[in-house]
């Protein structure tokens, strides 16, 4: 059996250093306890750096860490120096990307050196790993510390599952774009082949970035890059619900809390508990504080906050400055409100065991979390699971990831300093039924979405992708394989030939005159058609009347507009569906304004849809109007009965009633057709493949992904081998 890799960049494993040597201890968070369980059961390896810089360790003890980590611990270690962690993790980690995905542009450092470092270090990771990696085996790549990894680890090892999950937002594109190597990241997290967000919001980010910067498309949350399907899609991680809810059971909590809680009753309790950061809100939350103390005076004496900030990377100057600006709000604010008896609030700059915290929480009447923004924020989470008795009001800014999960919160914007002011006084003054109503529809989701749920969904999705690229991948259509479909098709008597036109029967062009079939073709079609075993269709998006001014002349059946229209042999031109046209005065407009802005486009109005054609364009103005264009038309489309079709260098809005599989399904039900041909180039194709029996010759022109089965390079193969199949 293959195993599993998770990589992050720390261990779920603290060592530390004293005077009797080595010291291991496991580390509980999020992460650790969600993948427990899977990464207990046989045949799983955790690696991530060791947490200790080279330079403080001898030979000796690397072979110890080694050792034990993988004994003990089911673990690997990756060594790092100190210049490693100095312009790795707190250069290009916490001094780019996190203020850049967190929206802080003004914090954002973009230095060479930084990224040098992180590509380096991304690499001594692949290097220090690959020899416990084996084909086959299923990883799972943690967060923006290691954004290149996966493309390091699929060069290497292209039959290995991947996943990435990225724990921080993903920022929208006109953000994203700022960074110089903004491309690098992005190829580097596509070598996965499931990539998790904690929000919708963050997926269409993500893709926005991918299809801008790199040119892949999505097709319902999934994308081809090259050869492969690659899969983007939500995963909110969740907490260890039972070990919140359980947590009084346990008698751990010191005598320090036990007195703060002594000291505060009476009074009622909002409680604040964060790392330090920038990107948490914490001095907004303090002056919302102190602002609903002034807006609200019966409340003197009467509430106390409890601040808790957590130390966290004090190295970066930006974090020391900020330290300094909570310490004077703190003593301006109980300066302003305090009395003799009474300090509004009480600043703790340390970090609260889980013991202490979940006494904390289980106390709290109100839980304040306002982050500018936060890809997911647990600890507003860990505050409803531990405050058993529901009795408690959570204030959750909408900045934060959890809130898209926790909307029985009362909702605030952080910035809205008069806003969060308010959401205190609500959530002081809510009564005991609406606090248990909200809170219980809370608990049930928690509980239900644990994070081993969300550990066991993410590495299920991804063996769906696999499954997924396996049926997907197309096989070419061999020598061989034609013989045999040939031979086939020798044997049958009753044969449908399915044949797309442009890109298929012919090359594209740039004027649609050029197009024209050939003297060549037709006689070939001719042939193919007149055979009495053979029933050839030729299904088109073009109009009708184009396809009747090519191909009247001969007595052939033809689909046209993607399935709008259909002739059989010798027939007239019939309506196959009827529909309403309302739709285009909407949209033509849109379109109008983009050909306006975008010189060599044009619209062409068929029947039933709108084409808007760019292969005159300048491409690499095209591709950003073809993004924009499709950011505009997915929003409203969305809302009506039409559907958007990529085709080559067109995009086609039309009913989505009408498509070539629908069309190819009249022919497909006629008769019992003992062997079926059907060959497309694009996305409008895929319909027609899509219903086919499995017994049939489904052909795609070109690569990619496709519900074919086979593939073929080029429409002079097709035409190649409609001669061999015409003189057979
Ligand atoms: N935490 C803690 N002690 C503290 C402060 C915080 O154990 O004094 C924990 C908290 O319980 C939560 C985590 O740190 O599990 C913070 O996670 P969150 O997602 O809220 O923010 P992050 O720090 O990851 O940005």
């Amino acid at each position: 059996m293959n195993k599993t890799i998770f990589i992050s960049n720390r261990l779920p494993v603290t060592i530390k250093r004293d005077p009797d040597g080595l010291k291991f201890s496991e580390s509980i968070g999020g992460l650790a306890t969600g993948l427990k369980s899977v990464h207990e059961e046989g045949k799983s390896l955790w690696a991530g750096w060791c947490g200790l810089p080279n330079e403080d360790l001898k030979k000796k003890d690397i072979t110890e860490i080694s050792e034990k980590l993988f004994s003990e611990y089911q673990s690997a270690p990756v060594f790092l120096t100190q210049d490693d962690i100095d312009e790795y993790y707190y250069g290009f980690c916490n001094n780019t990307v996190w203020p850049l995905f967190h929206y802080f542009t003004e914090q954002i450092q973009y230095d060479p050196l930084y990224w040098e470092a992180y590509c380096r270090v991304n690499k001594k990771f692949f290097d220090q790993i690959k020899d416990l990696i084996e084909d086959g085996d299923r990883i799972w790549v943690h967060d923006y510390q290691l954004f290149l990894l996966p493309k390091m680890i699929r060069e290497a090892f292209p039959k290995t599952s991947i996943g990435f999950f990225l724990h921080i937002p993903f920022p929208s594109y006109e953000l994203f774009r700022l960074l110089p190597w903004r491309k690098e990241l992005l190829e580097g997290i596509l070598g996965s082949d499931l990539i998790g967000f904690h929000t919708y919001d963050y997926v269409r980010h993500f893709f926005s970035s991918v299809r801008r910067l790199l040119g892949y498309e999505h097709n319902l949350g999934y994308m081809e890059v090259g050869e492969r399907l690659v899969r983007a899609d939500v995963f909110p991680m969740g907490i260890d619900y039972k070990r919140y809810h359980e947590a009084q059971k346990k008698q751990y909590i010191q005598e320090e809390t036990i007195s703060i809680l002594e000291k505060v009753r009476g009074t009622q309790l909002v409680l604040s508990v964060d790392r330090l950061d920038y990107t948490k809100g914490i001095p907004g939350r303090i002056k919302a504080f102190s602002e609903f103390l002034r807006n609200n005076p019966e409340y003197r004496e009467k509430v106390t906050m409890i601040l808790i900030v957590a130390p966290s990377r004090i190295e970066v100057e930006s974090y020391s400055e900020l330290l300094k600006e909570i310490q004077e709000l703190v003593s301006d604010t109980n300066g302003e409100h305090g009395t003799i008896g009474w300090m509004p609030v009480w600043f703790f700059y340390r970090s609260f065991s889980f013991e202490n915290l979940t006494a904390l929480y289980a106390a709290a009447d109100v839980m304040l979390v306002t982050p500018l923004r936060d890809g997911m924020n647990l600890v507003a989470k860990e505050y409803v699971a531990a405050r058993v008795d529901k009795r408690g009001m959570l204030v959750l800014s909408e900045t934060a990831g959890a809130a898209r999960e926790l909307g029985e919160a009362v909702i605030v914007n952080a910035n809205n300093i008069r806003e969060v002011a308010e959401g205190i006084r609500s959530a002081l003054q809510m009564n005991v039924v609406e606090k248990i109503s909200r809170n219980t529809i809370l608990h049930k989701r928690l509980s239900q979405y644990d994070v081993e749920f969300w550990a066991n969904d993410f590495l299920n999705k991804l063996l769906e992708v696999k499954e997924k690229q396996h049926y997907n991948l197309l096989q070419k259509l061999t020598p061989e394989k034609m013989k045999k479909m040939i031979s086939e098709m020798n044997k049958a008597e009753h044969r449908l030939l399915m044949l797309d036109y442009d890109g298929t029967l012919t090359g594209f062009k740039d004027k649609p005159e050029d197009a024209k079939p050939d003297k060549e073709l037709l006689s070939l079609i001719d042939k193919l058609s007149s055979e009495k075993r053979n029933e050839l269709v030729i299904i088109s998006g073009r109009d009708h009347q184009t396809m009747e001014s090519w191909f009247g002349g001969l007595s052939l059946n033809l689909i046209a507009g993607h399935g709008m229209w259909h002739k059989e042999l010798n027939g007239k031109w019939q309506q196959s569906e009827t529909l309403s046209n309302d739709w285009k005065n909407t949209i033509r407009p849109i379109l109008d304004v983009h050909t306006a802005r975008t010189p060599g486009s044009f619209v062409e109005e068929k029947d039933y849809s709108l084409a808007w054609h760019y292969r005159r364009c300048e491409p690499e103005l095209a591709a950003v109007r073809v993004s924009e264009l499709k950011d505009v038309l997915g929003d409203l489309t969305s809302n009506l009965n039409i559907g958007l079709l990529s085709g080559n260098r067109v995009i086609e809005i039309k009913d989505t009633t009408v498509n070539k599989g629908r069309a190819a399904s009249m022919w497909l039900n006629k008769k019992n057709w003992d062997f079926i041909f059907s060959v497309g180039d694009d996305w409008t194709d895929e319909d027609m493949f899509m219903i086919l029996p499995k017994t049939a010759w489904s052909v795609k022109v070109g690569g990619g992904i496709s519900a074919a089965i086979y593939r073929i390079e080029s429409f002079k193969d097709i035409r190649k081998l409609l001669k061999r199949m015409a003189d057979s």
